[in-house]
């Protein structure tokens, strides 16, 4: 049989989520989520939520969250959009503002979605290298392009860009559309939101997965001019009208108006980062610093796929890329201060014991 119909399939290589350990007690430093609970009042909204909410369509346009955000944010509601995880928000961003012959610019080192959906709405990209300390070069994102996105701070590096390299980007990309993608911008970053006033072709995109503990939830916000946001609503309001279900809108809304837990949870993770950091240092770990809720980190000694596998064995899940000029780091997450003891002191005598030949 000749199955000629397999010739009008789209055919794409999916992005590869990190690993859901099953069992129990393990410590899981594979995927940025927050080791915190999130704010109490979430718990609360979420039990609140009546019989007739789960019986009706959830509000479409998502009201009651865009303007706790848009408050939260100093912002106007016309200017906020909101979608299942900034993963949502970010394919929907794709879709509406990448529409060029021209290839859209992201470094070569960066979040593995963009080239999945570069390569599912068959966009034209290009992936810039980062420099040779893995860094961001402002002046490489001055070529003719489709459109521009980049991770601030980046991922998995966690290299923060400083706010005037963010804006030079911006300046020197005034006829394209330019994505911030602030997914780790909480954790000690300096947001591009105060530049939305002067650069009507930005679009920031943050989530609720990190810093608000909500990963499960998928809450994900894009903050824009009214112009970009209104496309935005117009190729959503095309593709799908319910993207965020009546649980998650009652959920975002309550975290976002807590802020003394976000402030409070997110400067744990900090000093969390900077503790760990120093531990990491001793032991003989080379990394830059990091402005996200993880670390990556490499040995001058042992290979990072042997570290990631002796973790694993003892159940302590770490993220390792597969990938060239980066397959000899361990992204390791920041979670509580008791779970990166453990994992500090475990490389401690593994390393002790690896060098004495034991
Ligand atoms: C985690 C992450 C996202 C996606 O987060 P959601 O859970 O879909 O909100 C987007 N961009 C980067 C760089 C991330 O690390």
């Amino acid at each position: 049989m000749s199955k000629k119909w397999l010739e009008n399939i789209r055919r794409v290589t999916p992005y590869t989520p990190g690993e859901q350990p099953k069992e129990a007690g393990v410590i899981k430093l594979n995927t940025n989520e927050n080791p915190y609970p999130p704010a109490p009042g979430v718990l609360r909204a979420v039990r609140n939520v009546t019989e007739d909410s789960y019986r009706k369509y959830p509000d479409p346009v998502c009201r009651e969250l865009i303007d706790a955000i848009a408050k939260e944010y100093g912002l106007d509601p016309a200017q906020v959009f909101v979608g299942v995880g900034s993963d949502d928000v970010l394919a929907m961003s794709f879709m509406t503002f990448f529409n060029s012959d021209r290839p859209i610019l992201f470094p070569d080192i960066t979040y593995s979605f963009y080239d999945v959906w570069a390569e599912l709405l068959k966009i034209p990209y290009e992936q810039i290298p980062l420099d040779d300390e893995l860094k961001i070069r402002p002046e490489d994102y001055t070529r003719p392009n489709g459109g521009v996105i980049f991770p601030n701070p980046n991922a998995p590096t966690g290299a923060l860009l400083d706010i005037e390299s963010v804006e030079r980007i911006l300046a020197a990309n005034t006829d394209s559309i330019v994505i911030v993608d602030e997914a780790y911008i909480d954790f000690g970053g300096v947001s591009a939101l105060p530049l939305l006033d002067k650069y009507p072709q930005l679009l920031v995109v943050q989530t609720f997965s990190k810093s608000r503990s909500l990963a499960g939830m998928r809450i994900g916000a894009a903050f824009g001019s009214r112009e970009l946001i209104h496309y935005l609503n117009q190729v959503k309001f095309s593709f799908n009208s319910y993207t965020m279900d009546a649980v998650s809108l009652a959920a975002g809304k309550a975290a976002v108006e807590d802020v003394e837990w976000f402030e409070r949870t997110r400067r744990m993770i900090m000093s969390t980062r900077e503790r760990t950091a120093a531990k990491l240092r001793k032991l003989g770990f080379r990394f830059s610093d990091s402005a996200a809720n993880f670390l990556f980190v490499t040995h001058p000694e042992v290979p990072a796929e042997e570290l990631f596998t002796v973790l694993r064995e003892n159940r302590i899940y770490v993220r390792y890329f597969r990938q060239k000029r980066i397959d000899n780091y361990l992204r390791i997450t920041i979670g509580t201060d008791e779970e990166m003891d453990t994992l500090t002191e475990f490389l401690g005598t593994y390393l002790e014991n690896r060098s004495a030949g034991r």
